[in-house]
């Protein structure tokens, strides 16, 4: 659990005397923690017993193969599932609607018959409790999250004229309007042509690190997410990796598991859990 040490600045006399003694020692909170989180269906064990946390400021990506947990462990984090075993803790006063989600792009919802102001502008619909109508302040917020995603120019236009790529930015601009603090993306990339999905990648980026998005990010596009993360979480059903992408990319024990759709491809798992890189294993 990581601290803080608060150094505060007293005037004694002329002169600025930094008072440490004096400091409170205040421990933060991360902005998700999941305690040995068990998840499953009546009974059948999805995920067993994961640990793991996402501070103010990560950037995660969550792999595996399909079947392997990701999104209902997404779900878990949306609040929409509940654990069997463990807990999932929400800090930083994180309440369940601040959490901005973008869901695997469905036809349906690439046929929706709206401008792209008013698909952005619905993302605040958590927020308005009972009022029926938006505030000048949502209104605002639309359109700051437009200019985040540089779509402020598409304002009128209608959304299922859209590439997939601008799609996908109106998107994100929607699930910002739920939070200033942490988007789930649920591949956000798929279906897009390698240029689109460069352009997104960069946004994503540019959200994490010039606006202090905290992202958490489900993908099988590993070569091309997983540089920009700085924490892994990597779901395998014997054994799972979660820490610092640095640790990850040194291990080669962990490089040489994943094969170009980011599955472990390794026999002789035993001597993969106790490789000395990876320490961070978690044994299901
Ligand atoms: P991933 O997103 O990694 O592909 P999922 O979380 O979708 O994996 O699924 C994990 C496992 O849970 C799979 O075996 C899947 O069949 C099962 N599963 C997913 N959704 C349900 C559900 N609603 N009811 C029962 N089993 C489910």
């Amino acid at each position: 659990m990581p601290f803080v040490y608060c150094t505060i600045l007293l005037r004694s006399g002329q002169a600025l005397t930094p008072a440490r003694e004096l400091c409170e020692k205040v421990t933060v909170l991360a902005l998700i923690e999941c305690k040995n989180v068990t998840l499953a269906y009546e009974k059948n064990v999805v995920l067993e017993d994961l640990s793991f946390e996402v501070n103010e400021g990560d950037y995660l990506c969550i792999i595996g193969e399909n079947g392997s947990g990701k999104s209902t462990l997404m779900k878990a984090l949306l609040g929409l599932k509940a654990p069997l075993r463990g807990e999932i803790v929400r800090g930083d006063g994180l309440m369940r609607n601040q959490i901005g989600y973008l869901p695997q792009q469905t036809g349906v919802q690439k046929d929706f018959p709206a401008s792209v102001f008013e698909v952005v502008l619905s993302g605040c619909l958590n927020g308005s409790g009972w009022r029926p109508f938006y505030t000048r302040a949502q209104k605002q917020t639309a359109l700051d999250n437009m200019a985040k995603l540089n779509i402020t120019a598409l304002k009128n236009a209608c959304y299922r004229e859209l590439s997939g790529g601008q799609q996908q930015r109106v998107l994100i601009a929607r699930a910002l309007c739920a939070t200033g603090k942490l988007l789930l993306l649920d591949e956000p990339v798929t279906g897009l042509d390698p240029v689109a999905s460069g352009e997104l990648y960069e946004l994503i980026d540019h959200l994490n690190r010039a606006h202090g998005i905290t992202v958490i990010m489900i993908t099988h596009d590993t070569a091309a997410a997983l540089p920009r993360c700085t924490h892994i979480l990597h779901l395998h059903k014997d054994t799972t990796f979660f820490g610092r992408r640095e640790d990850y990319a040194q291990c080669s024990v962990c490089a040489e598991t994943l094969d170009a759709a980011g599955n472990p491809a390794v026999p002789g798992e035993k001597e993969h859990m106790h490789h000395e890189c990876c320490e961070h294993h978690i044994h299901f």
